[in-house]
This record gives structure tokens, sequence and C-alpha cells, in this order.
């Protein structure tokens, strides 16, 4: 039996996630789900929006699924997310893009994972005013930070037999800090002569995904231009509603969807919990429970295949539980 910490966020947060729940339950995964609160209500109630008791669930299991928290923009708390991953040192922002049938999309054979650096970068978030009328923001680059995010594109790539990892990079403005990193990827490419590596400058590489995306499989990127890109990646497959992501550490790992809140939809019955969905399904091969991760897998294609249950933003009107009971009944 695994243990796993659940926490359904807020927004539309608590119905994706107990679709989810019920969906991963139905696959005969052996989950015994430990559920926390985080978010604006535990604010009100704990004077925190992630209690210490979130955190040592997370600590105790080591894996949590966790649906989209609500940020004030400006004031209030700072980002539930960005917390939990410099609490757990979550270095590895993984976030795969692939087509999927009936998810409407230009392109086509996309298949790309985005491994994005997670803790350092301008996304640390290191910033003060330089008197009233100026700001200014450090981006650190730690060439530990640099070599384990590598290291594991690399790993990542030769674990799950993928042919190419490319180093996403702007050294030739940037020479310390992302000159480091194309630096210690070149270096990383030397330890691993089965994988094709190539290195591409950020604004080029945004070109070229929109031009002829299936020419990438995985991007290694530091941490804000791997924020941006994702987002890119996640539009060329169909947007936020089906684009799943994992936060990874030595130590704990914790799968969540990419989107937000999506607080206009909230307990209408009518977000998409793809995302999350697939979300779990990185879950259960982290615990190896492949199994029961391609059988889950296996039933979400077969429901948007036939496209009789769509949820609204995949252009249906299925809602977010009838879309979970139609998946489970292909897992019966
Ligand atoms: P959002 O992802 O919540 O919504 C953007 C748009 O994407 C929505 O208007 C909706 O049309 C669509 N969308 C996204 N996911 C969907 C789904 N599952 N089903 C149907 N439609 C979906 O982004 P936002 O509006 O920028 O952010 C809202 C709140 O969420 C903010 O407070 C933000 O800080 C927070 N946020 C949290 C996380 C997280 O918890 N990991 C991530 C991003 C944003």
């Amino acid at each position: 039996m695994h243990k796993v910490t659940l926490i359904p966020g807020d927004g539309i947060g608590p119905e994706i996630s107990s679709a989810v729940r019920r969906i991963i339950d139905a696959s005969g995964a052996p989950i015994e789900w430990e559920v926390e609160q985080a978010g604006e209500a535990q604010m009100e109630r704990c004077g925190t929006p992630l209690p210490q008791s979130a955190i040592d669930s997370i600590r105790r299991t080591g894996v949590a699924l966790k649906g989209p928290i609500t940020t004030p923009v400006g004031t209030g708390f700072r980002s539930v997310n960005v917390a939990l991953r410099k609490e757990l040192d979550l270095y590895v922002n993984l976030r795969p893009a692939k087509n999927y049938p009936n998810v409407k999309s230009r392109y086509e054979n996309v298949d790309i994972v985005l491994v994005r650096e997670n803790t350092e970068d301008l996304y640390a978030g290191v910033e003060h005013m330089v008197g009233k009328d100026a700001a200014e923001s450090i981006k650190i680059f730690t060439r530990e930070g640099c070599r384990r995010i590598l290291r594991y594109a690399f790993e990542y790539a030769v674990n799950n037999k993928r042919r190419k990892v490319t180093a996403v990079h702007k050294a030739n403005i940037m020479k310390c800090t992302d000159g480091m990193f194309l630096e210690e990827a070149r270096a990383m490419a030397q330890q691993y002569p089965n994988i094709e590596f190539e290195d591409r400058i950020v604004d080029a590489l945004c070109m070229k995904l929109v031009q002829t995306p299936e020419m990438f499989d995985v991007l290694v990127l530091p941490n804000l231009y791997g924020d941006i890109v994702s987002d890119l990646c996640a539009g060329l497959v169909g947007g936020l509603g089906v684009a799943p992501g994992a936060n990874l550490g030595e130590h704990e790992a914790v799968f969540e969807a990419i989107h937000g809140s999506v607080p206009h939809r909230a307990g209408t019955n009518t977000a998409n919990p793809m995302a999350l969905l697939l979300s779990g399904v990185m879950m259960l091969r982290h615990l190896k429970e492949e199994q029961a991760a391609q059988r889950v897998e296996d039933a979400l294609v077969a429901v948007i295949r036939e496209g009789t249950h769509l949820p609204q933003d995949l252009g249906g009107k299925t809602g977010t539980q009838e879309f979970a009971d139609a998946i489970i009944e292909k897992l019966r």
C-alpha cells in the first residue's frame, strides 16, 4: 500500500481532485490517501496558506498529488507552490507535452518532455527597490544547481528511451549565468554518448517550437525560460487543461497540473480534470505502478477518442464528475 498526500487546493481544485481520486482508486492501484488542506481558506483558519501538517505529511509519504491553489496578485501570501518547492527542495519541474486524440491542436506528433530547473534563477524572487524609481532582481545560478538539473535530464532520457536532449539558454548575452549552464550542459553531454545533444538560444528555440515541434524530444532549461516555454509547449498540444506536471526532489515528489485554480469555474462541475489525471498517471509511474498507470491512460484516451463524453474546454458538454464516471466505466 502506498501512502499519498492529497492536497485538493481551491477554485476548481476540490472538484478535479475528487474526480482524479475516484479514477485512480478504480484503477486498483493500492493507495491510501492522506488529505491535507492548503490555500486561501487555510490562511484564514491557521494564519498560513501552507500549514506545517501538509509539509509533514509530504515528508512522511514522500509523494503528493496537489490541486491548484489561488495566489493573490500583488498583496497577500506568496505562492504556496513556490513555498512547497523551496521547503522540500523540489529542484526538478517535469512537464510532458504530447498530443492526444480529439484534443484540438495545430500540431500532430508532438512528444516533448520539458525539464525545468525549479529553485534558482530570477524566479527565486530575490529583488528589491533601488530608491523609488528603480528595481533590481538578482539572477542566481550555482554550478551544482546547473549540474543536478542537467544530470536529471540526461538520466531521464536514458531511463525513458529518449533520443535527444536540447539545453536551452541565452549564453550569448548572459555569459556568467547562462554561460555556466551551457558549459555544464556540454560537460554533462560528454558523459552520455548515446544521447544526442544540442543547445539552442531560447528565442530561436521558441520559433522552432512553433514551426517544427516534432524535432524536439527532451528540453532542459533554467527556471524562468522553463516557466515560459512550458506553457508554450502546453499550447502546442491543446492548452493548459490537458498539461500535467511534477515537482521532484531527492526525497519527495509533488504531482500537479500546470494550470491554475480557474476561479470562474469553481463549483460549476465544468472543469477538465485531464491535466491533474495525467499528473496522477505520472505519479503512478513514479510509484512503480506501471500497470495501473497504463490502464488509466488507456481509459482516458478511449473516452476522449470516442468523443461522446468531453469536458467543455475540449468542445463537449460533459461535467467534471460525469467525465470521470466515463473513464471509470472503461476501467471496469
Ligand atoms: P488558470 O490556469 O487558472 O486559468 C487560465 C484559463 O485556462 C482559464 O480561464 C480556463 O479557460 C483555462 N483552464 C485552465 N485549466 C482548466 C481546466 N482544468 N478546465 C477548464 N479550463 C481550464 O490561470 P490563471 O487564471 O492565470 O490563474 C488563476 C489562479 O490560479 C491564480 O490565483 C494563480 O496564481 C493560480 N495558479 C495556481 C497554480 C498552481 O496551483 N499550480 C498554477 C497557475 C496559477
